[in-house]
């Protein structure tokens, strides 16, 4: 069943009290529903306490309303609830495993395979790591349309990789990375898997069990959830092998003076107070989503992208989008128009209420081998129009017309 689109948006107050703006800049965050700005406001004034701590009713209730929310979250990517730990954001999470895992796991003379379309968030925690332990990096090549260049990929995993970490949806190229196949081949060369689910989870239906990774991060606040929350799946074997990363209250068994020992998953990664609000907020979120329908979103946001594409290839040739055409594209349009400045155009269509972003959207390696230092994007969500998407391409047209 299609969305209906406009019902969805008459659950967002922002887009609802703001008629003439045209919010393109969804990958970077999203907008909130009701259901979640409620979840939020309804926690502070009724259920507020610390979790895990008290004995009393208004704690052991709040204790109650986070761990439902781990629960929603599990079912939200098919996965066991003590495998989800709360996170701020994927950075955290991707923080998180880079240096629990790698620390202890990597030696001298290891490799971390990741590719060249990645965030910062899964480039620079591996920087950290790599000069730690003296493990080296190597990247996936692309191919021209912007996809992994898979050929190469037999090459690559020699038996010194120990981890490949990987991004499941470019947020630059809208690529979907074909993740269960380069798990498969990696699990099969003995590496550890990490998924950078950012771009995926907030977009299309996550089944973490068939992806076949061992960690998976994604971010609440660009799923229709508040800001600092987001999710670290892990597989429940490799949990409980798993160091802590942060240290303090919650995530101990016993201390000493001089020593402690630490809780099972997933409290041994959730050092001191949580995120509590966000998460129940973004367990709000998630039964949004689900009840939209996770498949509809994404076939959703695959018709406007293919919509967008096909004007802007046919009416503006001055404008050079960047990421493969075809079925593993999701609702992101990096661009460049002519010899323009990213962040002239981005200004320029801000003038007509449309908000794009412009730089190098934390992928400056994909920017350099793009040859450009920054692009303008454009991305969807559930809440997109076509009728907008036509707002954007007249915008530029505009933008054209003024800069000639
Ligand atoms: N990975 C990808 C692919 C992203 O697009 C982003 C954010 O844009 C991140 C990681 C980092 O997310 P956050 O800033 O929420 O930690």
């Amino acid at each position: 069943m299609p969305l209906t689109l406009e019902s969805v948006r008459q659950d967002f107050p922002l887009i609802v009290g703001k008629p003439d703006l045209v919010y393109l800049d969804s990958t970077a965050s999203s907008q909130k529903p009701q259901a979640v700005i409620e979840a939020l406001e309804r926690f502070y004034r009724e259920s507020y306490a610390n979790v895990h701590r008290g004995a009393y009713s208004l704690s052991l209730a709040a204790t109650d309303a986070y761990e439902q929310a781990r629960h929603t979250l599990a079912r939200f990517i098919g996965a066991q609830p003590e495998e989800v730990i709360f996170v701020r954001n994927t950075t955290e999470a991707l923080n998180l495993v880079a240096y629990a895992w790698g620390l202890h796991n990597l030696r001298e003379g290891d490799e971390i395979l990741l590719s060249e379309m990645e965030h910062h968030a899964n480039l620079v925690p591996w920087h950290l790591v790599a000069q730690r332990t003296g493990a080296r990096i190597k990247a996936i090549p692309l191919t021209p349309e912007g996809r992994l260049e898979l050929c190469a990929l037999d090459e690559l995993l020699t038996e010194r990789v120990k981890v490949v970490s990987l991004v499941h949806m470019s947020n630059v190229l809208g690529t979907v990375n074909p993740v269960a196949e380069v798990a498969r081949r990696a699990k099969a060369a003995g590496a550890l898997v990490v998924v950078d689910g950012a771009q995926s989870a907030p977009h299309m239906p996550i089944d973490v069990k068939a992806l076949g990774a061992d960690f998976f991060a994604f971010s609440g606040h660009k799923m229709c959830g508040p800001t600092g929350a987001g999710v670290l799946w892990g597989r429940a074997e490799v949990l409980q092998e798993l160091p802590p990363f942060l240290g303090g209250g919650e995530m101990i068994l016993e201390v000493h003076v001089d020593r402690s020992s630490y809780a099972r998953p997933p409290q041994r990664f959730e050092a001191g107070t949580p995120p509590i609000a966000e998460a129940i907020a973004l367990g709000a979120a998630a039964e949004y989503l689900m009840g939209v329908g996770m498949e509809q979103i994404w076939q959703h946001d695959r018709a406007l992208v293919e919509y967008c594409l096909k004007r802007l290839d046919e009416e503006l040739p001055e404008v050079r989008t960047f990421g493969p055409r075809g079925k593993d594209r999701g609702g992101v349009v990096a661009f460049s128009l002519g010899s323009l400045h990213a962040h002239d155009v981005a200004c320029a269509l801000d003038q007509y209420g449309i908000a794009v972003r412009a730089g190098h959207h934390c992928a400056q390696p994909l920017h350099r081998k793009l040859g450009l230092a920054s692009t303008a994007r454009a991305s969807f969500y559930l809440y997109t129009t076509f009728e907008e998407v036509d707002r954007f391409i007249e915008g530029l047209k505009q933008v054209r017309e003024f800069f000639k």
